[in-house]
């Protein structure tokens, strides 16, 4: 039996963090330690570094993945440890875990096998506090939000729309909707109110699309929390409590720094999901990555569809970046899943399913291709995958004229993800071509929903439901119409009916509400069943997990 990656991670001897910063040229007084081997990045690094020239920026993404994940994470690791091995000056550039699904059913956000960022139980846990940072500064908008009722509601809130939420950082569907305020004249002013998960919090996306402290107070004073009996937005900076969030965040908008199995650079910073969110590390955290290294590797969470499109529609708006390349990572099981093949038959060898389900992969090679970015298919080897499998695939990129490589990084590290990095590195010697967006930010909230829906997703068009048609009008009264779009779907198909593989065709996405983010600076457009707080599944994975006698967690994966 292959060994866990818990068991190799604490196998593998770390070094200590002043080797890591010494490799990056940082001055002792740009890093806060964390213990030996976490860190703080300060912010007087960008400014410091100002001037150098950026690192080209490499975004690894997928096709619709199964609910184990497809080797995302693993292989953007594996492949900053692969640049670092043919002598690249390289940094990957991640998004931190969430304890949800590390509680619950997906497992950890550090890679895998022998392409990890260490200490992957502290990265997995509770890494440097940002999480909990952005939970108390959500959850302190929420009781300041509930005092300023209770004291007498100059601002005449109307309590039945309060869009604010309260937010905790674990699977838990019995928060989604409660009532609060019970028990009389002085314990508050009893409403509907309800939990998201913390990677689902505006204060998340404003801490990843912020560029500095200011733009983070300013982003945090636009957020609406509610409105009005007259139906007028009410924002934090009408309650005037700007500067207390700033101030709580103060510590969670600097980037972490950890390393990989390999002593590679890892900067880890923000984790929205990308399926209720924009699925994107920090802005801060790529742009100090890219003055640092010649090569940043980030990855954008689930398929092309979901966090490709946002980093490319929205991050690179707010980062004044874009991609140099895009890597699609593919698995066979995967491809065999959207041929039709049940999940427990994935192991076993069904090139014809290959056949039937290469089209899901096929449908993101267009997608990022309309960017005008160059794309290169990385297939993430299992030990189940055979050699015709793999061979078919190989030939389909041939026949296709895309470039596909076989990636080795789980079983091998960075020695495995050599051939990816040197085709990355040829494709790059070409001059940039200018980049395309897929949509105008002065097309109309509608236009830009259906353009997103018909280029990304292949589908007809979208079905707004009554409440997204009448908000889409009350957004354009109060001047949000030039906003970029945030999706939230389901990430298993490119529809929004997760059960719909393969490449589906013939149908439309149903629109059933949208959310103003204005701080974040994006519309959120929620479809089909996606929850903004997950529930757990029958058998958590917060059963395999102990610690043992001398301090040492077990079963994180
Ligand atoms: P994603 O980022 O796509 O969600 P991860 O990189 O987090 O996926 O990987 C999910 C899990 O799959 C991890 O536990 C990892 O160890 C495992 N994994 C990834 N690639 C391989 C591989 N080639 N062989 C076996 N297990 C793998």
């Amino acid at each position: 039996m292959s060994k866990s990656d818990l068991e190799i991670a604490f196998e593998s001897k770390m070094k200590k963090m002043s080797y890591i910063t010494k490799d990056l040229d940082l001055f002792e007084d740009d890093v806060e330690n964390y213990g030996h081997y976490k860190a703080k990045l300060s912010l007087s690094v960008l400014e410091r570094l100002k001037n150098n020239d950026d690192g080209k920026l490499i975004l690894v993404t997928s096709i619709n993945p199964t609910p184990a994940g497809e080797g995302k994470s693993t292989v953007t690791v594996g492949l900053a440890q692969a640049f670092h091995k043919i002598g690249k000056k390289a940094i990957v550039a991640l998004r931190e875990p969430s304890l949800g699904p590390t509680m619950g059913v997906k497992g950890g956000a550090t890679g895998g096998g022998y392409s990890q960022v260490l200490p992957m139980d502290d990265i997995n846990l509770h890494f440097n506090g940002d999480i909990h940072a952005i939970t108390t500064a959500n959850n302190a908008l929420a009781a300041f939000i509930d005092n300023h009722i209770q004291q007498g509601n100059e601002l005449d809130i109307d309590v039945r729309r309060i869009t604010w939420k309260r937010v905790v950082d674990l699977n838990d569907r019995a928060l989604r909707n409660i009532i609060i305020g019970l028990g009389g004249p002085t314990e508050g002013v009893p409403r509907e109110d309800g939990f998201d998960i913390t990677v689902a919090s505006e204060i998340m996306a404003v801490l990843c699309l912020a560029s500095d402290i200011q733009d983070l107070k300013a982003r945090l004073k636009r957020i609406v929390v509610a409105y009005t009996n007259e139906k007028r937005p009410v924002t934090v900076g009408d309650l005037n409590v700007q500067g207390a969030l700033t101030l709580l965040l103060k510590d969670a908008i600097k980037p972490n720094l950890v390393q990989t199995i390999e002593h590679t650079p890892a900067i880890i910073h923000g984790g929205p999901f990308a399926n209720i969110a924009h699925g994107c590390n920090s802005v801060i955290a790529t742009k100090m990555a890219s003055k640092l290294g010649d090569y940043v590797i980030t990855e954008a969470g689930f398929g092309a569809d979901l966090g490709a499109e946002k980093f490319l529609n929205i991050k690179t708006r707010a980062l004044g970046v874009t991609p140099d390349a895009v890597v699609i990572v593919a698995t066979i099981r995967a491809l065999k899943m959207h041929g039709g093949v049940h999940k427990t038959e994935l192991a076993t060898e069904n090139v014809s399913a290959i056949k039937d389900g290469i089209c899901n992969l096929e449908k993101h090679v267009e997608t990022i291709q309309k960017f005008n970015v160059p794309v290169v298919v990385a297939v993430n080897k299992f030990i189940t995958d055979s050699e015709e499998e793999i061979s078919f695939i190989q030939q389909w990129g041939r026949e296709n004229n895309i470039d596909v490589v076989l990636t080795e990084v789980w079983e091998h590290g960075g020695l495995g993800g050599v051939s990816l990095a040197e085709t990355i590195v040829s494709l790059l010697k070409k001059p940039k071509e200018p980049f395309h967006y897929l949509y105008d930010l002065n097309d109309s909230i509608e236009t830009k929903i259906t353009k997103i829906v018909k280029e990304v997703y292949g589908a007809d068009g979208i079905n707004l439901s009554t409440k997204a048609k009448k908000q889409i009008q009350e957004f354009n009264e109060n001047g949000w119409g030039n906003l970029p779009i945030c999706m939230a779907k389901t990430q298993y198909s490119l529809s929004d009916q997760p059960q719909a593989l393969g490449r589906p065709s013939g149908f439309k996405v149903e629109v059933r509400e949208l959310k103003a983010s204005i701080g974040a600076g994006f519309i959120v457009a929620l479809t089909g069943n996606v929850l903004t707080m997950p529930g757990l599944p029958k058998k958590p994975a917060a059963l395999n997990m102990d610690i043992d006698e001398n301090g040492r967690a077990l079963g994180l994966f």
